[in-house]
């Protein structure tokens, strides 16, 4: 076995046939194989006496069958088999549903263990279609059981025999990421350990030992990573920026910048004053005002003979921000362009002519601005308005493409400072912590389903006030189906249309549209031809619209905090009183809880903190989808502690070694990390 970029056809035990079906999880090399992480663990090492069994209760037990297995054709298509196992202390009898072939395979006299739910009652005991395997095997009971994510064609079994014959493979060449002495430092156990133990824990003891290692390693290379990142810029020697008059810029914006705006412009322009390379976050809640922060360091740059980019996630943003500061800065003498995916072909062509021959100073646009054909005749700042899943990729994008601009990140999320740390860890950070004046709170209230009468009048209210409102809509449970997004939307839009609002104005949209549909209801809405807009948390990302006053969310124990913080800051944006109402039927303590935080507050910090407290980052982030290169072990919520550790001990490596010629192991690994990670955005 070369290494761990073999194809897994080529692992002894994996045919064509597994190989296809493994592929679909994206699992192609040996590395991709052994690195399918269990989502979660079944403890089966209990093995129970039958009299011990509780109805109701899943549990394992080992019996003896008793009599030969019997065959029953319920009907078409329905086959039981049924067969009667005892130990010392009493009788189970066992129903398998359409698995013939274990009529044959079940033996007389032979022990087995079973694993299931209970049920019957304390004289009569029984199982249905229970896990079975002979005594003796322990493959997939009697001990802790990996339990992997999956899809069609792929099993639990199959899966967890290819890691199996995967860790097998290898475990002669597994590399080492971590530095010896680091790992002994920190108490950490060989990597051959972890991997064993990650999918087949020995015991709790064990899976703890191994989870803890493999964590510590990605937050470790991760902070390598970041830090590279962080001094290769640093090195970045630029034209030091000379001082310009700011103040025909403020003279002509329709409001005074509060004084964190007016901090946090005063630290961007620094940055590009020093020489340097800036590689600032400017961090804001919602409403704060961090485009006018950084249409000033826009200013800035151009009246300093730099082009500048303003980089969207979405399309509609970046319509949106074009249209909020062309005309300010066209009339500063800034020559503007938007360039979006549906600017037309021929429009895109000029444009980028445009800019590569320094025609125009100044373009908004998506992240095609960066990674696509796009010339620049002289790019000296970068501003993104992101969420924090994109960051890391697009700053190493960047460096990819050779151009070393000035960079100002603006987040949309307030983020707890553990996380900034590793998110934003090669960043300097400016933080605008106050809101524009005469802003009126949002009034948020909490009420439950029954509620819904009162909701729709209150709604009816305000719209006929001249007011529109958002109602993100309930979300249908579909057991292990992923929640049908548009169905819900439709649905729920269609219910309000016909049945409570047949005189008003109702749209919807979700993200299963495309995204140009999707633009084209959100700038309806913007433009007030439609008054409710029924949506999933697609209109989290800030479509600004100060005419929406009403934000109604159903099954709002559904949503972390900060999204919900995030959804309610897409009201209160004009000088109208707006609402933001949470409906929930849960009765859980916990949401309670967690919602009576939204009433309280509506600090973003510190909703951002408690929400990192209350639920652990996985669902911070709506989803464990942060877009961190190879963190699939570590919890940047609940392993601040290791975090904090591995970051120490990956800045002292560093220290010693700061081109990471000693430890080429490590070296390899962070840049196959941050490879992948660049890749995956071209
Ligand atoms: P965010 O930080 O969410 O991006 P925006 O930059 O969109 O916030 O600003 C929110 C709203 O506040 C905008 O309508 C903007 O024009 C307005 N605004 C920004 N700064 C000020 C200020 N200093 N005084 C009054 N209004 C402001
Ligand atoms: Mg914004």
């Amino acid at each position: 076995m070369a290494d761990l970029t073999t194809g897994i056809r080529s692992i002894k035990g994996i045919g064509e046939q597994r190989a296809k079906a493994l592929e679909k999880l994206g699992i192609h090399t040996l590395r991709d194989l052994i690195s399918w992480f269990p989502r979660k663990y079944d403890d089966r090492t209990q093995v129970r006496r039958i009299a011990d069994l509780v109805p109701g209760e899943t549990a394992c037990v080992s019996a003896m069958i008793a009599s030969p297995p019997t065959l029953h054709r319920v009907r078409k298509g329905m086959e039981l088999v049924k067969v009667r196992a005892v130990d010392a202390t009493g009788v189970l009898d066992v129903t398998f549903f359409n698995q013939t072939w274990l009529k044959a395979s079940l033996q007389v006299g032979e022990s087995y263990i079973f694993c299931g739910k209970a049920e019957g009652n304390l004289l009569h005991r029984q199982m249905t279609s229970p896990i079975v395997e002979p005594e003796g095997v322990r493959e997939v009971t009697g001990r802790i059981v990996p339990i992997y994510p999956l899809t069609a064609g792929v099993s639990q079994r199959m899966l967890s025999r290819s890691i199996r014959q995967g860790l097998d493979a290898c475990a002669a060449i597994l590399p080492d990421a971590l530095p010896d002495e680091v790992r002994l430092a920190h108490n950490l156990c060989r990597i051959g350990y972890a991997y064993e133990n990650i999918h087949f824990p020995e015991s709790a003891e064990a899976l703890d030992i191994a989870r803890r290692r493999l964590a510590f390693e990605e937050l470790f290379l991760f902070s390598i990573g970041l830090q590279r990142l962080k001094s290769r810029r640093e090195l970045i020697r630029t034209t030091p920026c000379k001082a310009v008059d700011m103040a025909p810029f403020y003279d002509a914006l329709p409001f005074t910048l509060t004084s964190a705006q007016r901090r946090c412009v005063e630290e961007t322009l620094s940055d590009m004053r020093s020489g340097g390379a800036m590689n600032r976050l400017c961090q804001g809640d919602v409403g704060s005002g961090k485009t006018m922060v950084a249409a000033a360091a826009v200013y800035f740059a151009v009246k300093n003979g730099l082009q500048a980019a303003l980089m969207a996630p979405t399309e509609i943003l970046a319509q949106q921000h074009y249209n909020g500061l062309a005309p300010l800065m066209e009339e500063l003498g800034v020559r503007c362009a938007l360039l979006t995916g549906s600017t037309a072909a021929k429009e895109k062509k000029a444009v980028s002519a445009r800019l590569s021959a320094g025609e125009i100073d100044f373009v908004i646009g998506t992240h095609a601005l960066i990674s696509g054909s796009v010339e620049y005749a002289r790019l000296g700042l970068v501003v993104t308005d992101e969420q924090h899943r994109f960051g890391v990729a697009q700053r190493a994008a960047l460096a990819e493409k050779g151009l070393h601009p000035h960079i100002l990140v603006m987040s949309a999320t307030p983020i707890p400072r553990t996380l900034a740390l590793i998110l934003y860890g090669d960043l300097d950070v400016s933080v605008i912590d106050q809101l524009p004046p005469g802003r009126r709170p949002i009034q948020t209230y909490t009420v439950p389903g029954s509620y819904h009468q009162r909701i729709y009048a209150f709604l009816r209210k305000q719209v006929s006030q001249g007011r529109q409102a958002y109602v993100v809509c309930p979300m249908v449970e579909g057991g292990d189906q992923l929640p049908d997004e548009r169905k819900a939307v439709t649905e729920y839009a269609k219910m309000l249309q016909t049945e409570v609002f047949p005189d008003l104005r109702v749209a919807y949209v979700h993200g299963k549209m495309k995204p140009r549909e999707k633009d084209a209801v959100m700038m309806a809405f913007a433009g007030h031809e439609t008054d409710i807009l029924v949506s999933t948390t697609v209109i989290e990302v800030g479509v600004d619209v100060p005419n929406a006053a009403v934000m109604v969310v159903e099954n709002a124990e559904r949503f972390g905090l900060s999204q919900l913080h995030q959804l309610r800051g897409r009201v209160g944006r004009g000088g109208h009183q707006s609402y933001c109402i949470l409906i929930s039927d849960n009765k859980n303590e916990e949401t309670l809880e967690r919602l009576k935080v939204m009433t309280k507050t509506s600090d973003g910090f510190k909703i951002a903190e408690e929400d990192l407290r209350l639920r652990g980052p996985g669902d911070f982030f709506g989803e464990r989808q942060h877009g961190l290169p190879g963190l699939r072990v570590a919890d940047i919520g609940c392993d601040t502690r290791l975090l904090q550790e591995a970051r120490l001990s990956a800045l002292e490596l560093l220290a010693h070694d700061p081109t990471l010629e000693k430890h080429p192991a490590t070296a390899r690994r962070v840049e196959e990390l941050f490879q992948q990670k660049a890749d995956a955005m071209n």
